[in-house]
């Protein structure tokens, strides 16, 4: 199995160098899990080769749009593609309703003289706390990270553990630092894909190079950066990091230790 970074820019991506971070895996049969569909998906996929019509599953971290932005051009499209069966969703189950409710519905509730819901243009899977999902035989963890904090409740994304061709991964989606309560899952992962920010005024939400470079060298080497801003960056490898990832990077998991190919 390979994944492929169709973005792996910020929310902010400027133009057409750089998408959101989005992620599609491919399995070795070809099926196609989508893991966050931001509002960029129309072109990140096309760029990449790809269309809604190769898209069954989508994972979705949180609700910020450059995440779960894309998922009204996916839904609407195939719904209105005889080709296409409703794609499988699957997310947290305390993001079920506001999904809809707070995200969607606005733009899909009505359709073709109908008012519709949620189920008529996705297989909902909510996945409990703590929980997992299947997909391709392959078991995704949970993992309820940190991401706002705006002093009266946190907004949580759920970032992903899972493991493949015996090379364990954990994909943090958007997230603080949070070193202490994550450092369990950066220990037992051999590969980390790492949300981090490099914005010159630091968000508070993201997890900044200028903390990761702090964390000790053995979680470092683990580390690819994603998620990150425009404009230029600091010499990751240098710092012992495996570097930042650049769109279209795709990263074959059967192949020991991973390697990562240049877009093209
Ligand atoms: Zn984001
Ligand atoms: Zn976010």
């Amino acid at each position: 199995m390979k994944c492929v970074f169709l973005g792996s820019g910020s929310a902010f991506t400027v133009g057409a160098d750089n998408f959101h971070s989005n992620v599609l895996l491919i399995s070795d049969r070809g099926a196609k899990f989508l893991v966050d569909c931001g509002s960029d998906i129309r072109f990140s996929l096309f760029l990449e080769g790809y269309t809604y019509a190769d898209i069954t599953d989508i994972y979705v971290s949180h609700l910020h749009a450059d995440h779960a932005g894309g998922l009204e051009y996916i839904g609407l499209s195939t719904k209105f593609d005889d080709r296409c069966d409703r794609p499988n969703l699957y997310l947290s189950n305390d993001l079920a309703s506001d999904i809809w409710d707070r995200t969607l519905a606005g733009g899909m509730r009505s359709v073709a003289g109908q008012i519709l819901d949620l189920n008529a243009f996705f297989k909902l899977h909510k996945i409990n706390a703590n929980g997992h999902f299947y997909w391709e035989g392959i078991q995704f963890r949970l993992i309820k990270v940190v991401h706002v904090d705006n002093g009266f409740f946190v907004i949580p994304s759920y970032g992903l553990f899972f493991e493949v061709d015996g090379v364990k991964i954990f994909m943090t989606t958007d997230a603080k630092l949070c070193e202490g309560e994550n450092r369990c899952l950066y220990d037992a992962a051999d590969l980390i894909f790492q949300d981090c920010e490099t914005s010159p005024f630091p968000s508070s939400v993201h997890a900044h190079y200028s903390e990761l470079v702090q964390l000790p060298v053995e979680i470092r080497r683990k580390m690819w950066l994603y998620h990150y801003q425009p404009g230029p960056l600091p010499d990751a490898v240098k710092d012992g990091f495996q570097g930042f990832i650049k769109r279209g990077q795709a990263f074959d998991f059967a192949q020991l230790p991973v390697t990562a190919s240049e877009p093209a």
